[in-house]
């Protein structure tokens, strides 16, 4: 069997990034993806990539969707969001108006992908001067699934957020009851029927 039919069969999670033009949403998908910082000013419309991932001992694939904050691509957020399984919100640590945002962006989110696990992300810590206990305590209040501080430059936090949100993702896929299961796309899965 050839290793691409085996990376056919691997789980597919869903996830999207989102939160305000500019925060560094592509920067840390690049980072995590390359391992190289863009030090760059690009996004239009939305991206995509996948990236094998190990979660519970078993290899799945993230499919990663960066999506462009600006204001005229937000009509393409339900299809954006549609069969999503979890979701970075990513806000800028040196602009409060992007987390005086995040509020808009909770409710997209859960109006269009449902109760999805969502890990928020103050960016750019290389050059903030903090806000933890503000966004710790958001996260709390909003019943999102942890806080974590990241720079796509310096390379802080940037596997540990992914890795994260996989996790996050895998648990609620792996292990909810069926009612609570989301079905797309995950019917990929079939390592249990081929073991
Ligand atoms: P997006 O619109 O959310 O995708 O944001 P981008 O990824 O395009 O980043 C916007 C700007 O922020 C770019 O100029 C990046 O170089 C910069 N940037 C992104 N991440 C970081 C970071 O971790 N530290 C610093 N200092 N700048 C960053
Ligand atoms: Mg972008």
């Amino acid at each position: 069997m050839s290793t691409g039919d085996e990376a056919h069969r691997r789980p597919v999670l869903k996830l999207i990034v989102v939160g305000d033009g500019g925060v560094g949403k592509t920067t840390l998908i690049h980072r995590y993806l390359t391992g190289i910082y863009l030090d760059q000013r690009m996004t239009v419309g939305s991206g995509f990539a996948t990236h094998p991932v190990e979660v519970d001992g078993l290899t799945v694939v993230l499919s990663i969707w960066d999506f462009a904050g600006e204001e005229r691509f937000r009509f393409l957020l339900p299809k954006y969001c549609l069969g999503a399984h979890g979701c970075l919100l990513a806000f800028d640590l040196t602009r409060p108006t992007t987390f005086f945002h995040l509020d808009d962006w909770v409710k997209l989110v859960r109006e269009h992908a449902g109760p999805i696990p969502i890990l928020l992300i103050g960016t750019k810590l290389d050059i903030s001067p903090l806000t933890r206990t503000e966004a710790e305590t958001y996260v709390t209040v909003k019943g999102l699934n942890g806080y974590l501080e990241t720079s796509a430059k310096d390379d802080v936090g940037v596997q540990e957020a992914f890795q994260l949100i996989a996790d996050l993702m895998w648990a609620r896929i792996a292990y909810a009851e069926p009612p609570h299961r989301v079905p797309e796309p995950t019917k990929v899965v079939d390592h249990e029927v081929s073991q």
